[in-house]
């Protein structure tokens, strides 16, 4: 089998550079189809960009890093190939894009592109070894019991991180990156649900709120989601990339500071309502209920004083709380960490001790936000090393 490139794991980033890399791709996936986290993201319409996208939006020990690669393909560049392919998308919020249909538009879609470009994709296929030649790489492969060596020249590991192993995740870019002598900083899971030991949001399990939430990183105005385990909901799963264990995390109940001025404004009008029945106007009665014992709702709102309401209104926009841990890489999306950006060329993903070799996509320490930011990191990595592959002499279609 004719192999120049070997592209480890055809999820998102595999795929884009399959498309990009020139002739003789040859891209080998463990699973049984092709792109299986793209189908299932954004609730099956994968949320595919978003299009306030900057590296501002990425975490990893070198905020710097994922800067060249989207620049060069930018979340416009991937929306182009979108429209090209007639694939019909909407904004949600917060400049996230998503499909009208089905994620399975963006698989067929990188199928067709990987076919264009001649590429190969072998799936239910295992790496055995892999191992540095001379002139490139020698990898042993298993394809239905049968063994395959390749020699290719470059190889690309694009198996992603450790977050739901039940997709078949598995780290193997971690050992693969050991192997060579990269580094690879500590993992976790990231854009996860809290937990919290004897399960004190179950009476308000299914309630959603908007909220600012905080951990050790930039705040985030978005919705909070009471489960049976814990808290969860986009503003959630946003800060537990920014959270450590044992940390507390911070909740604005009233992200729009307007309680005090609805309270007062009230008090003229409503001053004989129990201060507990109006607060009930302005968030979930089942909230307020929950909360009701940890706050000074005592009495009528007439009788409420301004330095009383201003004590509530700070209560609720500064509810601390110590998550015990989270749902970990069972539901993670992402995994925070992974192979040391230090190792890489940042225009070509390419280890910089190990030429030919190349780390694309989750597998590496940059770790986008919720909102389609961790596709555009792959399509903007999976490009970066297909187009430098391409580039060197004799290898483009
Ligand atoms: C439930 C869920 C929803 C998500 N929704 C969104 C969203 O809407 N927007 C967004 O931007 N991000 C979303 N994400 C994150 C996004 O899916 C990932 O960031 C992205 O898929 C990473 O792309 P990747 O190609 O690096 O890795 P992956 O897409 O994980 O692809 C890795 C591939 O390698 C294969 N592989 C792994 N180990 C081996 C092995 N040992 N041998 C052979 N093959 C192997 C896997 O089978 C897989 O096909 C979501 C994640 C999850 C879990």
């Amino acid at each position: 089998m004719e192999c120049e490139t070997l592209i480890i794991g055809a999820g998102a980033a595999g795929m884009m550079a399959a498309a990009h890399a020139g002739r003789g791709v040859v891209v080998i996936d463990h699973a049984k189809a092709a792109g299986e986290k793209i189908r299932i993201s954004g609730g099956g319409r994968c949320n595919f960009t978003n299009m306030g996208c900057t590296a501002g939006n990425f975490l990893s020990r070198n905020p710097h890093f994922a800067k060249s690669a989207l620049k060069r393909y930018t979340q416009w560049d991937f929306l182009d190939l979108v429209a090209r392919h007639g694939i019909p998308w909407h904004e949600k919020t917060l400049g996230q894009l998503f499909c009208d249909t089905s994620a399975k538009d963006i698989i067929a879609m990188l199928q067709a592109e990987m076919a264009a470009a001649g590429a190969q994709l072998l799936l239910r296929t295992a790496l055995l070894d892999l191992c540095k030649t001379d002139d490139g790489f020698r990898a042993v492969i298993k394809q239905d019991g049968t063994l395959h060596t390749l020699t290719p020249r470059h190889v690309i590991v694009a198996c992603g991180g450790k977050s739901i192993p039940k997709m078949g995740a598995t780290g193997m870019a971690y050992d693969i990156a050991r192997q060579f002598g990269l580094a690879v900083t500590d993992t976790r899971a990231a854009l996860v649900p809290f937990t919290f030991s004897d399960n004190p949001f179950a009476p308000l399990s299914g309630l959603a709120t908007p909220v600012r939430a905080q951990a050790d990183g930039p705040g985030f105005d978005e919705a909070m989601l009471f489960t049976h385990r814990g808290l969860s909901g986009p503003a959630m799963l946003q800060i537990s990339s920014y959270w450590s264990d044992g940390a507390p995390i911070h909740i604005n109940l009233i992200p729009d500071g307007a309680l005090f001025d609805a309270l007062r404004d009230q008090r003229q009008i409503a001053g004989r309502k129990a201060l507990k029945t109006v607060l009930a106007l302005q968030l979930p009665a089942r909230l307020v209920d929950y909360l009701a014992p940890a706050l000074p709702l005592e009495g009528n709102l007439a009788d409420a004083s301004d330095a009383h309401l201003r004590d509530l209104c700070d209560r609720l926009e500064n509810w601390e709380l110590r998550p015990t841990g989270t749902e970990g890489y069972r539901t993670a999306e992402v995994t925070l960490g992974g192979i040391d950006t230090d190792g890489l060329s940042s225009q070509t993903m390419e280890a910089k001790a190990v030429p030919g070799l190349y780390f694309i996509g989750e597998a590496v320490d940059v770790t986008g936000w919720l909102g389609g930011y961790n596709f555009q990191w792959a399509w903007s990595s999976g490009w970066a090393a297909g187009v430098a592959i391409a580039s060197r002499a004799g290898n483009h279609t």
